[in-house]
């Protein structure tokens, strides 16, 4: 039954959503702030996932909207071919002033984009234009991991590793993936990182051995997998994946699209690891959600060696209409600005104690098989239903939404990643709405 304030459904095609499902019980928000939606009908929904993992302030922030409403009337749009304005250029410094690693960690040239995917797809084509600027031109071929997300570019779904971006469409052609870090078995309910598996970099040997390195222009990872179920990185992982890539000189991507700008209590994952890669890849938290806008960081040497031709030849042919949007730039520039002045990018540090004794308190409910937290971070892994997988998650999905609480589910898993401003006590109803919701698919 539609409700009083839905609109016609007939029209808009939905993303990643079960459209006639969806159309026949749709769920409209309508409104946003704080800690909080609104929907249509006027009921409060606890927003346990910071939108799509993007609205690390929380919702309505006075200060974005009022950035973007003064661009826009003073410059709304600008060509960003052979062309530039301050706005952008002062974003780029800003950025780098606060680049994953810091200063000494050199990823301090900033390239924009639109998305989380753009962002990927930038990051793979930098990494092969670099290696044939060194005159390595043989190295195209680029390496993901299994269980990876890394958006819906063809690009993306190629060094992906989620089965249902993939099986529809042509991928990218000399792709290979290293075996995903997950071992439910060994690792099961462990807080912190995971002990076991840390030795599974070494598959980028096998993967070295197997096309030889003078094939390989890049791997890209995910430091914590989210969208994937919310994967952590067993000790010692993302230190031994440096090391060999490094000696094989293979880039290192991390994509950070979920955990930069302050997810797991640190500015960017490289922080949190104190792993430095050649490019990290950004979106998401980088305008608050407020505006579409990605980021790439490279590092200094991929910059200057791609400096290398003529002045008069454009090095990387590669840009979007919307890279470095006046109004994303002025977003992020005063999303910047509310991480700082209220210390978000470090905030989840503070509760991630809470956090994590909130989620594992699930533990011991119906088919819950593990729980893992990170940061401001959670995935509650349940067991599926018989020849069902992902119908308990959906269940779960729609009854916490109906009663007032927003959560994401991958397959069986429920993810959240709260607002990086979350209060303790929103913490703690959070674990007992999904709690009682658990119980209730039993
Ligand atoms: N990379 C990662 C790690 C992501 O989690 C996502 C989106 O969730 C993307 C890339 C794609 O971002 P977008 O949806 O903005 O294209």
């Amino acid at each position: 039954m539609l409700m009083s304030n839905t609109p016609s459904l007939e029209n808009y095609w939905m993303p990643f959503t079960a459209n006639r499902q969806f159309k026949a019980a749709p769920r409209l928000l309508a409104a946003a702030k704080g800690m909080y939606y609104t929907d249509v009908d006027g009921a409060q929904v606890l927003d346990g996932t910071a939108g799509l993992w993007c609205v690390n302030a929380g919702h309505g922030r006075q200060k974005i909207a009022d950035a973007v409403a003064r661009q826009l009337m003073t410059m709304d749009y600008a060509p960003s071919f052979q062309m530039g304005h301050p706005i952008v250029f002062d974003f780029a410094q800003k950025l780098a002033a606060r680049a994953p690693g810091g200063q000494e960690a050199g990823l301090t040239k900033v390239f924009f984009t639109g998305s989380g995917s753009e962002s990927v797809d930038t990051a793979l084509k930098i990494a092969i234009a670099y290696q044939r600027s060194i005159g390595q031109g043989t190295r195209t071929r680029v390496i993901g991991r299994e269980r990876g997300y890394h958006g819906v570019g063809f690009g993306g779904i190629s060094v992906g590793g989620l089965v249902n971006n993939r099986r529809v469409f042509p991928l990218l052609p000399g792709v290979d993936h290293l075996r995903h870090t997950h071992d439910a078995v060994r690792n099961s309910f462990v807080k912190g990182l995971p002990e076991h598996g840390g030795d599974l970099a070494e598959d980028l040997e096998r993967l070295v051995a197997l096309h030889g390195a003078e094939t390989i222009a890049a791997v890209i990872v995910e430091p914590v997998a989210g969208s994937t179920g919310v994967l952590l990185p067993p000790k010692g992982y993302l230190e031994r994946l440096r090391a060999i890539s490094k000696k094989h000189g293979i880039l290192l991507i991390f994509d950070e699209v979920i955990t930069g700008f302050g997810r797991l209590g640190t500015p960017f994952a490289v922080d949190y690891f104190g792993v430095v890669p050649d490019l990290v890849t950004t979106a998401k938290g980088l305008t608050n959600g407020a505006l579409p806008m990605g980021a790439v960081f490279a590092s200094e040497a991929v910059y200057e060696a791609m400096m290398n031709g003529p002045e008069s030849q454009i090095e990387l042919f590669h840009g979007y209409t919307y890279s470095g949007h006046p109004a994303a730039c002025a977003a992020g520039l005063a999303t910047l600005e509310v991480y700082e002045e209220e210390g978000l990018l470090t905030r989840a540090a503070d509760v991630a104690d809470h956090w994590q004794d909130a989620m594992h308190g699930l533990k011991g409910l119906p088919n819950i098989v593990d729980i893992r937290t990170i940061g401001l971070v959670a995935g509650i892994e349940l067991s599926s239903r018989p020849d069902a997988a992902g119908a308990r998650g959906y269940d779960i999905f729609v009854d916490c939404f109906n009663k007032g609480l927003l959560v994401r589910v991958t397959g069986d898993t429920i993810a959240l990643s709260p607002p990086l401003i979350v209060e303790r006590e929103q913490i703690d109803i959070m674990a007992s709405m999904l709690g009682e919701a658990i119980k209730r698919a039993a």
